[in-house]
């Protein structure tokens, strides 16, 4: 999807003024993308509608720039069609909250309770009970027991002889006892929809009236996954959908359709198998994304999580007032190394998907630590005013750090498009590297 949406639209890019006939033909292009990426016929009817609509205003054609005013509002209607905010769990007005799984086997729910419960006990101290009710795989209540004991969260189970309704009973009963104050009921999925485990579904439903209905669906699963959607949500009536596997090579068409096709909000995405692999989804953000604006925002906030959040922001700060220099930037480089593998934070620094000399750059960790050495070698004033850094220095940098001067050249000069990019990034607009990445 995002590839065939940056074509059509950095083909757009290009021109200073767009034509009735660029505008169809872009139209053409963003409608067969959105296809293609399995989102539903009608949701892309009524999209391309909406933004011929808004596009042929003759303020937009005739007004300045108008390439980038298509994307804007491709960018706005992307959004509205995702939901537009961040909706939030359900919450009960007294304990416990109780949240009911359902989705696909393989969909990702025991992951997705234990992404949740850890973040709710970070985040609130919370103090969940996760009951195991899916009986028909053994493995399904060790994998929950796992990580349950990983993460020090109590399970309830009764293994796999007594019925789910029984278990779930039960365990409701356990967490009154325990004061417990969220309750995630893990259940069984099929590999298709079928009726029986539509009935036991339901039953828990009714046994244990949930607050929140999540529906966990693998965003690898294309135009099935609104089918699926669909299923789950006419027969439970499901108060929000997981996204799970973005990480992944997916057409991201399941993002665009499920809120569109069910009316029900996308909470949170699942982009790893790890734990702390949880995002809130934010329709904004991930139109951005697809767009190929990347996704600053939650890499920001993944880097606040993972580590310090006051240094965090300051260089936010810094950014912004272009101030950015070689302390932050080595600051940056530990801290980006600190926060797992390389590949997942490129993926969200715009234009890295499809910009290849950028990507082969900061990939070995062996490069992280000759531009270290660089940094190192540098005086403090050099640190903080990268501009003096003339043929000699770099020269004397380059013995220092025991690098070949053409590395020294090549680092100064990464560390200077790196800044501008962020600046303009920063600042909201596309600074000309980018706009050189999207083209
Ligand atoms: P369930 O059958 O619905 O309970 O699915 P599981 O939680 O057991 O997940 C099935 C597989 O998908 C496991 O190998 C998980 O590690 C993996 N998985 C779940 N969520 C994600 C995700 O967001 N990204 C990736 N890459 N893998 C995931
Ligand atoms: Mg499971």
């Amino acid at each position: 999807l995002t590839e065939r949406l940056q074509n059509a639209i950095s083909g757009l890019r290009k021109k200073g003024k767009v034509t009735d006939a660029d505008l169809r033909e872009t139209m053409r292009e963003i409608r067969l993308a959105l296809l293609e990426a399995d989102v539903n016929f009608d949701v892309v009817k009524d999209f391309i509608k909406t933004v011929r609509d808004r596009a042929t205003g003759t303020k937009v054609l005739e007004g300045l720039n108008p390439a980038q005013q298509i994307v804007k509002i491709v960018d706005e209607e992307l959004t509205k069609m995702m939901g537009e905010e961040a909706v939030p769990l359900n919450k009960s007005p007294k304990i416990p909250t109780i949240i009911m799984m359902s989705g696909l086997q393989g969909a990702g729910k025991t992951t997705t309770v234990g992404k949740l419960a850890l973040k709710l006990k970070n985040e609130e101290k919370a103090r969940p009970l996760l009951i195991a009710a899916d009986i028909y795989r053994p493995a399904a209540i060790d994998q929950l027991q796992k990580l349950g004991s990983d993460m020090d969260i109590p399970v309830f189970s009764l293994g796999t002889d007594v019925d789910p309704r029984e278990i779930v009973r039960q365990g409701l009963a356990q967490a009154a006892e325990n004061h417990n104050d969220y309750v995630f009921i893990d259940t069984a999925g099929r590999l298709q929809i079928d009726e029986e485990l539509m009935n036991e579904l339901a039953d828990i439903k009714d046994i244990a009236k949930p607050d929140e209905i999540l529906l966990v669906i693998d965003a690898m699963t294309g135009q099935n996954a609104v089918q699926t959607a669909e299923g789950f949500d006419q027969r439970l009536d499901v108060t929000g959908v997981v996204l799970t596997k973005l990480d992944g090579d997916t057409r991201g068409g399941a993002a665009l359709s499920i809120r569109a096709v069910t009316g029900k909000p996308i909470k949170f995405v699942g982009q790893g198998e790890k734990m702390t692999d949880l995002d809130v989804f934010y329709p904004d953000r991930m139109s951005s994304r697809i767009l190929g604006m990347g996704d600053m925002l939650t890499l920001i906030e993944k880097a606040q999580r993972d580590f310090d959040e006051k240094s965090a922001e300051e260089q936010m700060q810094k950014m912004k007032e272009n101030t950015f220099d070689f302390n932050d930037f080595l600051e940056q480089l530990s801290q980006v190394q600190n926060m797992g593998p390389m590949e997942d934070i490129l993926k969200m620094i715009p234009g890295m998907a499809n910009n290849p000399a950028l990507k082969n750059v900061q990939m070995d960790p062996k490069d992280m630590d000759h531009i270290k050495a660089i940094v190192y070698s540098m005086t403090p004033e050099e640190r903080e005013n990268p501009d003096i850094l003339n043929p000699s220095r770099r020269r004397r940098l380059a013995a220092g750090a025991g690098r070949p001067v053409v590395e020294v050249n090549k680092m100064i000069k990464q560390f200077n498009e790196m800044k501008k990019m962020m600046n303009g990034m920063m600042n909201g607009k596309m600074s000309p590297q980018m706009q050189g990445m999207m083209d």
